[in-house]
């Protein structure tokens, strides 16, 4: 569901004094001259919390003049050192959006801690990642609950996504299941587990996922169907499926569906022995509408 990325190999604070340095020329250099120390400390005190926003807090310094800094990010002159860092954050390189998980290429660039509340990390690499529209469109400014608690994940930061954090259940009937639920893995911590929720519920990827969920459980009983033709074994199949998914990400969409596929004796064992529908009427059978009204569940 969320994939940690490799951090960005760029040295954050020497960058903030290559820009002060070309910042020298321009317009604005006394005042930054003037935070260049207190901006690095700024750029440090980021790698050292992690990004966690329960730690830091909006710098009102660097506020005040936060057209300054998101001049640097959005329009970058042609031989600024922070173009090339940007250009390279940029790359459309990745198969999934890191903060949800879903296939595609993500089409924008994040900032965790987001560039308005927090002009100063608007150029910092640690801070930008790529992310999918959808997910934008969720996170928005957001950073913190209600209750001042972070929400959401850091690709950089959070080294325990190298393991699955999300799980799924698949609810009865398994002819086709009247309840789907993501939820954290029972392996991580309560505190991390309370991290991993309020991450999938603030991006909606509850909600998203269950229109990948119809898809693939249809596929599912197809499959089924075409193992048990060629006189195949079952398990053997969908250990298969799972580690064809398992080598984009442990949390991709797929691997977690399989994992939980793996996980259910009685869902295996429906899939090895039931009579299994024509998918066309299984598809019927399956209204949207009549899932979407117990989803509220999810
Ligand atoms: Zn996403």
């Amino acid at each position: 569901m969320v994939t940690r990325l490799h951090p960005p190999t760029v040295d954050d604070v020497i960058l903030i004094d290559d820009v002060v340095d070309q910042r020298q020329q321009g317009r604005n250099s006394a005042y930054f001259e003037r935070i260049r120390t207190p901006w690095k400390m700024r750029i440090r005190n980021y790698i050292r919390a992690c990004g966690n926003p329960e730690v830091l807090v909006p710098w009102a310094d660097a506020v005040k003049f936060k057209t300054r800094f998101l001049t640097l990010y959005n329009s970058p002159k042609l031989n600024s050192v922070q173009k090339p860092v940007l250009e390279k954050l940029r790359e459309r390189t990745l198969q999934m959006c890191p903060a949800c998980g879903e296939d595609g290429t993500p089409n924008t660039l994040d900032h965790y801690l987001p560039k308005n509340s927090f002009p100063d990390f608007s150029i910092t690499a640690v801070n930008l990642s790529p992310m999918c529209d959808k997910c934008q469109g969720k996170k928005l400014e957001k950073v913190l609950s209600n209750d001042g608690e972070r929400l959401f994940l850091h690709p950089y930061f959070d080294e325990f996504l190298d393991q699955q954090v999300i799980n799924l259940r698949i609810g009865e009937p398994y002819s086709a299941p009247e309840s789907m639920e993501l939820y954290p893995s029972e392996a991580l911590s309560q505190e991390l587990q309370e991290l991993v929720f309020r991450h999938i519920t603030s991006l909606g990827i509850n909600i998203r996922y269950y229109h990948f969920f119809r898809e693939q459980y249809t596929h599912l009983l197809g499959s089924a169907a075409d193992i048990r033709d060629a006189g195949l074994e079952m398990r053997q199949q969908l250990v298969l499926f799972r580690n064809k998914a398992r080598r984009k990400s442990v949390n991709s969409w797929g691997h977690i569906f399989y994992e939980s596929v793996l996980a259910n004796e009685e869902l295996i064992l429906h899939l090895e022995t039931a009579e299994l529908p024509e998918l066309e009427a299984w598809a019927q059978a399956y209204k949207e509408e009549a899932f979407a009204e117990r989803r509220g569940a999810v």
